[in-house]
């Protein structure tokens, strides 16, 4: 019996993995969603910047790595990002994935299946993101 519960205690310790996450576009989001430090509708004191650079998510990256990080996500704030923005993240994604090999996940606001293609050829290995925006619900 506690073999049995050791043994399951060490499977689920073996599936684990470790995601360090860098908000590389923060606040000023236009959408009102009432749960969300990042919509500029509210005054929540949260410290906002447009989209950061890829030099910038690089030396994350790198960080990331270094203190044991198995995953690197890249999270930005508001509804959609425009296509330059996808343009450069997928280009931060690729230089990422050769020359610090971590893994990319990202979770970038709602996207059209063109963008997806893109950030997926690129490396990406795991997305988040809103398919529909039910307006409803999110300004409760
Ligand atoms: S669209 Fe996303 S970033 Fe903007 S307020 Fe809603 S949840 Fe927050």
């Amino acid at each position: 019996m506690i073999a049995c519960a050791i043994g399951q205690e060490e499977a689920l310790i073996l599936s684990v993995e470790l995601c360090s996450i860098m908000n590389a576009k923060s606040g000023l989001c236009a959408e009102n969603c009432k749960f969300c430090a990042q919509s500029g509708h509210h005054k929540t004191g949260i410290v906002s910047y447009p989209l950061k650079s890829k030099k910038e998510m690089l030396e994350q990256a790198q960080r990331a790595k270094e203190i044991g990080a198995h995953r690197f996500d890249i999270v930005t704030s508001g509804n959609a990002l425009k296509a330059d923005e996808i343009k450069m993240i997928a280009e931060a994604i690729a230089e990422i994935r050769k020359k610090i090999g971590i893994k990319m996940c990202a979770s970038l606001g709602s996207m059209d299946e063109k963008s997806f293609v893109i950030l997926k050829k690129a490396g990406l290995g795991s997305i988040t993101t809103i398919l529909k925006h039910r307006r409803a619900i999110f300004q409760r």
